[in-house]
């Protein structure tokens, strides 16, 4: 599998237990897309946490307060440059989550409408399932076919920002479409200026629903230009890492509130926290214009806990990254969320097989 810029055979991930003393225990595992991040978690991350005294990670309940969590983890780091910590503390920030809704026997979607006082939060949500990433044209044809008989309504494929072979990928994926189903590109910042042009003119028939980071994450100045020549919304933000950057991108990004879709990444964010004070950056954003990256069961809690537009998936449950959790279908791209305690990660028996066996 690749996208257009990376392979991902070489990945690495990271994943973490966090036990109490009580029995109860808390798991994340990494976001896609970066790699692991055990040395940091190792050499700086988890002595902080080890280090300081209980009440600092509790709240008054008792329960663990995992945004406390991240606090303490980052003692004494200087702000920006973010690099990979922000997945490292993530990460912490994760399983904490998971162990606090554990211990308050909720799923985590209400754990987290609890803790942040969410308006609308509910444990049915959107999906879209994520497809094509440069395999043959036979895989292309018959993943996007699959995910529409899951009950998908909305698919993604991947491009290459190269217009001959795109155009061949786009139609091959628009045969096995539903008519009625909605459908996007991801360019994985692959698209180059000089041949923008052309590139949105050739796919404007094709009525997608959004176009995926065209221009490289950080690059803010190609990026207004491709949001005002773009024949339809874009969506950006999965290498987006901070509160920081995300203000830079509403600064000099010149994206459209009613339009555009927002995809940070709150396991490659610094957490919840730091991505709910995201949130209350773009207040003026409606919700449903935010849409978490990745296809992971952690980003589906934040969709429903936090109000969000819709969920990505990697849409093949036989593998254990790929699905939702056992027994729950998709119905005209809606799910909902299974009243398990935390993430559920033990609901979903292949990946958990993996985290225990980790
Ligand atoms: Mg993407």
């Amino acid at each position: 599998m690749r996208n257009a810029a990376i392979a991902f055979d070489t990945m690495t991930a990271s994943a973490i237990a966090l036990a109490t003393d009580a029995g109860l225990t808390g798991f994340a595992f990494d976001s896609i897309g970066r790699y692991g991040k055990g040395a940091l978690l190792r050499e700086r991350f988890f002595p902080r946490l080890l280090g300081a005294p209980s009440d600092a990670l509790l709240d008054d309940e008792g329960f663990i307060d995992p945004p406390a969590l991240a606090r303490v983890a980052m003692t004494n780091e200087k702000s920006g440059g973010h690099g990979e910590r922000s997945g490292a503390i993530g990460l912490i920030e994760a399983a904490a989550w998971d162990l606090r809704a554990k211990q308050q026997q909720l799923p985590l979607w209400a754990s987290l409408a609890d803790y942040y006082r969410t308006v609308g939060a509910g444990a049915s949500i959107s999906v879209y399932a994520s497809c094509g990433h440069f395999r043959t044209d036979d895989v292309l044809t018959d993943e996007v076919r699959r995910a529409i008989g899951a009950g998908y309504r909305c698919v993604k494929i991947k491009a290459a920002g190269d217009m001959t072979s795109d155009a061949k990928r786009l139609e091959r994926a628009a045969a096995a479409l539903d008519p009625q189903a909605q459908w996007a590109v991801d360019l994985n910042g692959a698209l180059a200026r000089e041949r923008a042009a052309q590139w949105f003119d050739a796919v404007a028939p094709f009525k997608l629903a959004w176009i995926e980071e065209p221009a490289p994450p950080l690059d803010f100045e190609l990026l207004e230009l491709y949001a005002e020549m773009a024949p339809v919304p874009l969506a950006t933000g999965e290498n987006l890492f901070s509160y920081d950057d995300a203000r830079n991108l509403l600064r000099y990004g010149d994206l459209h509130r009613d339009r555009d879709f927002l995809q940070f990444d709150p396991l490659l964010s610094y957490g919840v926290a730091e991505y709910v004070r995201i949130l209350e950056l773009y207040a003026d954003w409606p919700r449903r214009q935010f849409m978490p990256h990745a296809g992971h069961l952690f980003a589906a809690h934040c969709v429903a806990g936090l109000n969000l537009g819709m969920a990505e998936a990697a849409p093949d449950a036989t593998l254990p990254y790929g699905g939702y959790w056992d027994g729950v279908h998709i119905d005209a791209g809606r799910l909902k969320i299974p009243e398990v305690p935390g993430v559920g990660f033990e609901a979903k028996a292949n990946l958990f097989a993996v985290l225990e066996n980790t």
